[in-house]
């Protein structure tokens, strides 16, 4: 009989490492590295390149180093990298080593006069421009340098002195000496080092120059003895010189390998970009909940969990493609159905009354969460008054409506039937009071009424209390604020991305909402307390809603 096993499809990655350990390369063992450069918060797509470095690293009994990849003094900053080390913890992954590119500068320092003393590097006095001018075009070959055949003694010195800080900066670079005329431009003699009089958040003052990313990245992975150094696919180009030091070098073969980036609708992933939205003040901060970091998804109430989920979703592929950020809010919606705290909230309260209820009142007992059963229940004190959602009562309504109007009953939840009465306008004509009787009989879960409605409504108690609710929607409001090269991407910002809400009531118990907690605000959405709460006034951010309301949009 023959026995067949269920098919479990693999991406390329998995592939690529599962031949390596069956070849025993590297003794089977796999380590990967999360290579951030300190100078932006961490995004979605960064989150997605975590999975997958982690991920693979924990799949197959390896490790995985974080490291910082602090080659340029100028961006770089002690702020992101507490930032970035707190949201990959989040995200629920721990690094083996924190390392950071700078550790490496006296060995790459090292491994230069090495190239140099092989004839495989050299000192240019030439400015960036004539570089450039003299680099060629993807069609026509480059013009070899004037200073590209000095002697190994001439560079050694003119390299160590330009370490010694004896040039000013932009007046000699150190380059690789390959080959002009390759199709390859990233092989035509690339620049290895820079002179930059530059604060480091790490060196201080130490150096005045400073390793170019091409020269920093490999050998770094190499000294961290990296199997699999993986990255996104603009750095195929990249590759052969990446191959190139680590053969010349003679240091361990670290190999580089690439997968499609994350690219999502309505949104900008480049720390540039989200960077000026932060310093022109279109958002509050990296973690606005408008912005696609992961700070800012942590501040909206985002679980990691629902992120992880989502980065599994898309998979690793090795073709670009763009990710609909509808997909991110199903995983999110998703995963708090299962565990948010359930409670009422009127956004836009009116007064009702019940003419006929007598007495000072009950307490009913609300489930907290029906996916739930271990997250118990709560009370709601009940009356005479209470407050509905305006927008849940019409006079005259269209067919098809199924919450109160004459003639229609409805539930409260958690409650009893209500029918409507009457009701009390202001001078304007605008209703301030509605009144209705109750069906005593009819209470949840012990209704002896017989009577059908269609609508149970939230409401909440005169007891309720008041909070600033923040409503989000799209940062953009084009699909790809990217793709005109000739319009600022900031034009394409929703004006309306958040809208606050302060007349919202909410059920007493939300006074002691904790941080870090989710709530659903029954048949509103998923909510969380936001960091600008404080004892006198709380706030809430909207985390996502029940339903895909985009999705009924774009169909229409
Ligand atoms: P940005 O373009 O936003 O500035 P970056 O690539 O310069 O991003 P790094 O800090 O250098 O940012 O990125 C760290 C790692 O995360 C790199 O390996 C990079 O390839 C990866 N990464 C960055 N953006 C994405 C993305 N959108 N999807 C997948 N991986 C990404
Ligand atoms: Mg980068």
């Amino acid at each position: 009989m023959e026995i067949t096993e269920p098919i479990e499809s693999k991406n390329f990655l998995q592939e690529i490492i599962e031949n390596d350990i069956a070849e025993g390369k590297h003794d089977g063992r796999v380590l990967t590295r999360f290579p951030p450069e300190p100078n932006g918060y961490l995004h979605i797509g960064h989150a997605k390149s975590i999975c997958i470095n982690f991920g693979l690293a924990k799949q197959y009994n390896g490790q995985t180093n974080l490291r910082f990849d602090d080659t340029n003094p100028v961006t770089e900053d002690t702020e992101y990298v507490e930032s970035i080390k707190e949201d990959i913890k989040w995200l629920g992954f721990d690094w083996a080593n924190e390392y950071y590119a700078s550790d490496y500068f006296d060995t790459l320092y090292d491994y230069a006069t090495q190239l140099i003393g092989k004839g495989l590097a050299y000192v240019d006095d030439l400015t960036a421009e004539q570089i450039a001018e003299l680099k060629g075009t993807p069609t026509e070959p480059g013009k070899n340098s004037p200073h590209r055949d000095r002697s190994v003694e001439e560079n050694l010195d003119l390299f160590r002195r330009m370490k010694d800080g004896e040039f000013p900066e932009g007046s000699k670079v150190l380059r690789a000496k390959i080959d002009m005329a390759s199709p390859n431009m990233h092989m035509r003699d690339p620049l290895l080092y820079r002179i930059k009089y530059a604060h480091h958040h790490r060196t201080g003052d130490k150096w005045c120059i400073y390793p170019m990313y091409d020269f920093a990245h490999g050998q770094s992975d190499s000294i961290e003895t990296i199997t699999h150094s993986i990255c996104t696919l603009e750095f195929i180009p990249h590759r052969p010189l990446y191959d190139w030091c680590i053969e010349k070098l003679e240091i361990f073969p670290s190999r580089q390998y690439e997968f499609a980036r994350l690219n999502m609708n309505y949104t900008v992933m480049s720390k540039r970009k989200l960077l000026q939205l932060v310093n022109e003040n279109h958002v509050s901060g990296w973690d606005d909940p408008r912005m696609p970091t992961l700070s800012g998804m942590r501040r909206r109430g985002y679980p990691p969990k629902s992120i992880v989920e989502f980065c599994d979703k898309i998979g690793v592929a090795k073709r670009e493609n763009i990710i609909d950020i509808g997909l991110l809010e199903f995983c999110v919606r998703e995963d708090l159905n299962k565990t948010a705290t359930r409670v009422m909230v009127v956004m836009d309260p009116v007064k009702l009354v019940i003419t006929n209820y007598e007495g000072t009142g009950e307490h009913l007992s609300a489930e907290n969460n029906p996916e739930d059963q271990s997250a118990g229940h709560r009370n709601i004190s009940f009356g005479k008054v209470i407050y509905i959602e305006r927008e849940d009562f019409m006079l005259d309504p269209p067919k098809g409506y199924f919450r109160l109007s004459p003639g229609n009953k409805v539930r409260l939840k958690y409650a009893y039937i209500i029918e409507y009465e009457n009701h009390i306008t202001d001078s304007e004509g605008r209703i301030t009071e509605i009144h209705v009787k109750y069906y005593p009989d009819s209470k949840s879960g012990e209704d002896t009424s017989s009577i059908k409605v269609k609508t149970a409504l939230h409401w909440v108690p005169e007891s309720a209390i008041n909070a600033e609710i923040r409503l989000y929607d799209r940062l953009f409001v084009v699909e790809n604020p990217n793709s005109d090269k000739d319009t600022d991407f900031k034009e394409f910002i929703n004006k309306d991305s958040m809208v606050v809400n302060t007349r919202a009531m909410l059920e007493p118990i939300l006074k002691d909402a904790d941080f870090g907690k989710s709530y659903q605000f029954f048949r509103l959405g998923y909510f969380c307390l936001d960091k600008d709460s404080s004892s006198e006034k709380l706030v809430f951010n909207k985390t996502v809603g029940l339903k895909d309301s985009w999705a009924k949009i774009l169909q229409k």
